[in-house]
């Protein structure tokens, strides 16, 4: 650390004038309000943009399938619109592909098996190497005195901010539209930085002498160093290893210690007058655990409803390692929208909340009619912590209810109408996540309020009874979806070692074939049959999805705009990552009457 603190460190202390003293103070103050500027200015910049593509979208809304059936003689094949030849009119999408590839789909890695894309870099970098400019500017020879207490200002300063990125309920996430869990990569690079900054503070008032004053003899210093040892710790205990493999321990520990950060840096800062940086921090903190509390209470009607049906959640296991959790619930969400689920007689501990993306969407495939009570279901592939308990109670006890509680919605899912084709492509569980998105497709096609021709549904499943999981629901959508001017493609590919099940002919579905699995008795081929839906387009495949070929084929005849949205294991999503920053959707592509295609991936975990 003592290269940063310049030569100066080392060397005796110059001593201060009265006028050295006032300017310093005068440029603390000057810099603080020039970073909150250039925050508030990055902030204001995305909800701008994200109002005008509000706009854009509301002014500009693509026409539905319905109203082009209705234009269109029987027989008549949309037309592709596209001649290869270049055309200048389409530089700006050229741009914007460009600008996608770049920013969006190139990662790079960052550690052991986890990726940053380029707009994630490129935001850390820029906010790091701004901190370093204002902290570094105008302090002659990198003279310590002049940055040893800014770094404190600035990192003090932002400790609002640092909180409100870690929240699940934010305003800047209200704001632009950046969901929380990716607030929740700037949370760690700015409270990293802080901590940084901190230090330096520490390290260059220490090694310049701690006047009389200034030493541990005095409560503020000791809550100083309280304040700092604590952050500390829980930087430490926050590193991606830590984290992983014991995240109650980790979300625990960081509660307490940032907690205790938070009031000792309080109490440090009021000496000497700066405690206004701090004290808003707990108010942010407080307002979303506030906030959190009264939704909660409200979601699951505690004290309003007596039903004990609007306390308890069902559990179901449909294969051995699969539980579906369905909750009747006041509560309305978005598609693909997730939210934490509390199960107090099968958690570890009271505070333990698990996310799970809600499988289910909030209203009927084919009405208008809303009803406020909604089956609000899960799909929940078991592990080895709570999931995994979850499992053995539905294994050991058969179909049972439990006491539940349910925190969310959470989410900034992607509004699919738009589009002319919608890819969606899913690995396991993930399924959770594509498959409220191709209901809400279908419902909104049936509405009348979707630009939506054609979706391309990928499902890759390790085993082929896994096909039970969604068979009645997606059976049903199939059929509501033959009835207007949607079309499905769906595909379940089996990347397991059980044979593929020949093409099926339509197949009648029972009420019956929904509800849990009989352990002892293996499910037959013949069972899983029968799970699969009535929809004779259903392809079964045996071996993994070539995503690429998928993806060139349906963006290769797409009339309009294509939205691709994968959620799974990671390796899935790179993989489609990696086939969108090729030559498909290539700035010459789009010039050439390629159309544009937006990627939109939902990671299940805190694994980046
Ligand atoms: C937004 C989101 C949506 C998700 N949707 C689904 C879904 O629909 N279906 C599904 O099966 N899984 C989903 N997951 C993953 C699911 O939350 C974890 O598998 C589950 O929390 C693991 O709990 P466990 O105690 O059994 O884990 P363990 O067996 O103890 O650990 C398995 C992994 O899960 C991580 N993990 C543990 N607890 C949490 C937590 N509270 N939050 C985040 N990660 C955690 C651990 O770090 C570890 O990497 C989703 C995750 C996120 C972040």
């Amino acid at each position: 650390m003592a290269w940063f603190l310049g030569t100066s460190a080392l060397a005796p202390r110059f001593t201060p004038t009265e006028a050295d003293l006032a300017l310093k103070a005068e440029e603390q103050r000057e810099y603080v309000k020039d970073l909150w500027i250039f925050l508030a200015s990055v902030v204001a910049f995305l909800t701008i943009v994200r109002a005008l593509r509000l706009v854009l979208s509301l002014v500009i809304r693509p026409r539905s399938v319905a109203s082009l059936l209705s234009e269109k003689s029987g027989a008549e094949v949309i037309q592709a619109g596209r001649n290869g030849k270049v055309s200048l009119r389409r530089l700006p999408a050229a741009f914007a592909s460009a600008f996608r590839i770049v920013a969006f789909r190139l990662s790079l890695p960052i550690g052991p098996g986890s990726v940053a894309s380029v707009a994630e870099l490129t935001f850390i970098f820029g906010y790091i190497a701004v901190m370093l400019v204002i902290l570094l500017i105008n302090t002659g020879d990198l003279d310590s005195w002049f940055y040893e207490d800014r770094a404190a200002h600035l990192a003090s300063c932002q400790l609002p901010l640092v909180v409100a990125l870690a929240g699940k309920n934010n305003i800047i996430s209200w704001l632009t539209g950046v969901s929380h869990e990716k607030l929740n990569i700037l949370h760690r690079a700015a409270a990293r930085t802080c901590l940084m900054l901190l230090w330096l503070h520490a390290i260059a008032r220490a090694s310049n002498g701690l006047p009389e004053q200034f030493d541990f003899t005095h409560g503020w210093m000791r809550w100083g160093a309280t304040g700092l040892t604590a952050f500390t710790l829980a930087a430490i205990l926050s590193l991606r290893p830590i984290r992983n493999a014991f995240f109650e321990f980790f979300l625990i520990s960081h509660i307490v210690l940032i907690g205790i950060f938070l009031i000792a840096g309080f109490l440090h800062t009021r000496h000497p007058g700066f405690g206004d940086y701090v004290w808003p921090a707990l108010v942010v903190w407080a307002f979303d655990r506030v906030f959190r509390a009264a939704r909660l209470a409200w979601n699951n009607r505690f004290g309003i409803s007596k039903s004990e049906r609007h306390r308890t959640a069902t559990v179901e296991l449909i294969t051995p390692d699969t539980v579906r959790l369905t909750l009747r619930r006041c509560f309305k969400w978005q598609p693909g929208q997730h939210a934490y689920v509390i199960l107090p007689t099968v958690s570890a501990l009271p505070t333990e909340a698990h996310p799970f993306t809600i499988a289910s969407i909030p209203d009927s495939l084919d009405t208008k009619g809303e009803s406020k009570d909604r089956d609000v279901v899960f799909l929940i592939r078991a592990r080895e912590g709570f999931t995994g308990r979850l499992r053995d109670l539905a294994a050991n006890s058969g179909v049972c209810t439990v006491p539940a509680i349910v925190d969310g919605p959470y989410g900034c899912p992607p509004d699919l109408t738009q589009f002319t084709t919608s890819i969606l492509i899913a690995g396991g569980s993930g399924v959770s996540y594509t498959l409220p998105l191709l209901l809400n497709l279908v419902r909104q096609t049936r509405l009348g309020k979707s630009a939506v021709q054609r979706v391309v549904f990928v499902w890759s499943v390790r085993e082929a009874d896994h096909v039970r999981w969604i068979s009645q629901i997606l059976s049903e959508a199939l059929a509501v979806a033959q009835s207007t001017g949607l079309t499905v493609d769906p595909r379940v590919y089996i990347t397991g070692s059980t044979p593929p099940t020949p093409p099926l002919p339509a197949l009648g579905y029972s009420e019956s074939d929904r509800g849990s699995v009989n352990m002892e008795s293996p499910i037959s081929e013949k069972d899983v049959k029968m799970a699969l839906p009535a929809y004779s387009a259903l392809r079964i495949l045996h071996g993994r999805p070539s995503i690429r070929k998928v993806l060139q084929e349906e963006i290769g005849v797409s009339t309009g705009p294509v939205s691709v949205d994968v959620a799974g294991p990671s390796a899935l999503s790179q993989s489609v990552a990696q086939a969108l920053a090729s030559e498909i959707t290539s700035p010459m592509s789009v010039l050439r009457g390629a159309p544009s295609v937006s990627l939109h991936v939902e990671t299940f975990g805190m694994t980046r």
